[in-house]
């Protein structure tokens, strides 16, 4: 098996999908921004904005929207229009500091596109609290930041938490990131501690520099006394909002909650199909969010689909084997014998990919981009 079979987060399926004969979604992407189609799907995010959606050139034909009909200003001081077509995506989206202006609405995949119209999660709730906010990814669409405050809440109620300790979620206007995730782009992606949130107030230092603490031992063992019941608790509340599509995790806790759905006697495992392991989540869980309904731009990821409808079987025992674990190109691939992992190995991600730029984001992200 290869490693082109677990796209999860990874962009195998988007571009697929764009091999496909997706080729003229740039302008139905860009009509539907210039003139007005799937407004719908906006309508979900009217109430939330964050300004006055600009005046784009109606009159422009969406055919003949190219890098000429631009706004004369970009968004990147000092960067000409054309010329910031061949830069790194991420370095563009990274240096907006402000939401797009527009209608709320994901555009593109969740590692290949940007979001409109953006609004910021609360840094302090009475269930939640925002780390990391001098990186400025705290922004998401209305969809995700109205789930978020619901889902810190009710944990709360319902498991006795102080609040959840929320990491990264998307820049002001989406996009790819400068560092630290492939995904996250539309705003339907959010990164949630382990760590429980303390009983007070941080201060902004704290939250800024306060560390995470890891809940495994190694990518096949659980630390048990740093995840606990009340971690696969509230995981188990999360998978089963209907909104949520995905939520990635280390794979021993993905085995835990296997063994966990067995000890409760859990009659209906089918939202243990939505955790899914994936490298990295170890000192956090990873929620994304299908498409909401009706915005037409957002492109879907398939449903996670399991032979086994829970993923504890077959998927599960792949991530138990040393492919997903191989060390890099040059050096000894098997330090894993009789399952003793000595020294720990770097996992082995998907193969690095070149970077993004704005070619291959749709269209419409450079209207993103530009709006003010
Ligand atoms: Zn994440």
């Amino acid at each position: 098996m290869r490693f082109a079979r677990k796209p999860e987060n990874s962009t195998v399926r988007w571009m697929v999908f764009a091999s496909a004969g997706f080729s003229a979604a740039p302008l139905v992407l860009a009509a539907a921004l210039l003139g007005g189609v799937g407004q719908g799907a906006w309508a979900a995010g009217d109430a939330a904005q964050t300004g006055k959606p600009v005046s784009l050139s109606k009159s422009a034909p969406a055919d003949d929207y190219a890098l000429a009909n631009l706004p004369a200003g970009s968004s990147s001081p000092g960067v000409d229009v054309r010329e910031r077509e061949s830069l790194p995506a991420k370095q563009l989206f990274g240096a907006v500091e402000t939401p797009a202006p527009l209608p709320s609405e994901p555009i593109g995949y969740y590692t290949e596109g940007c979001a409109a119209g953006n609004v910021p999660m609360p840094q302090v709730g009475e269930a939640w609290q925002m780390m990391r906010p001098r990186r400025n990814r705290y922004w998401g669409q209305p969809q995700l930041i109205a789930f978020l405050q619901e889902f810190a809440r009710r944990a709360k109620r319902e498991l006795g938490i102080n609040g959840l300790l929320i990491g990264d979620l998307s820049q002001p206007r989406g996009g790819p990131m400068t560092s630290g995730h492939r995904s996250h782009q539309i705003g339907l992606d959010a990164d949630i501690w382990f760590l429980e949130m303390p009983d007070r107030v941080l201060s902004e230092q704290e939250r800024n520099t306060m560390s995470a603490r890891l809940v495994t031992l190694d990518h096949r063992r659980i630390n048990p006394r740093r995840f606990t019941e009340k971690h696969a608790r509230l995981l188990r509340m999360a998978a089963k909002y209907p909104q949520v599509q995905r939520i990635f995790v280390h794979p021993p806790i993905k085995k835990y909650m296997c063994a966990f759905a067995e000890r409760i006697g859990d009659e209906d495992k089918s939202w243990l199909a939505r955790i899914r392991p994936y490298w990295g989540h170890n000192y956090h869980f990873h929620i994304r969010l299908r498409c909401p309904a009706g915005a037409t731009n957002c492109k879907p990821q398939p449903e996670p689909n399991p032979e086994d409808g829970t993923g504890c079987g077959k998927h599960l025992a792949w991530w138990y084997s040393d492919e997903p674990w191989q060390m890099d190109r040059g050096v000894p691939s098997l330090l894993y014998r009789e399952g003793v992992p000595v020294p720990r190995p770097r996992p082995k991600k998907p193969e690095p990919r070149r970077e993004i730029t704005m070619q291959d984001l749709p269209h419409a992200c450079r209207v993103v981009l530009d709006a003010r």
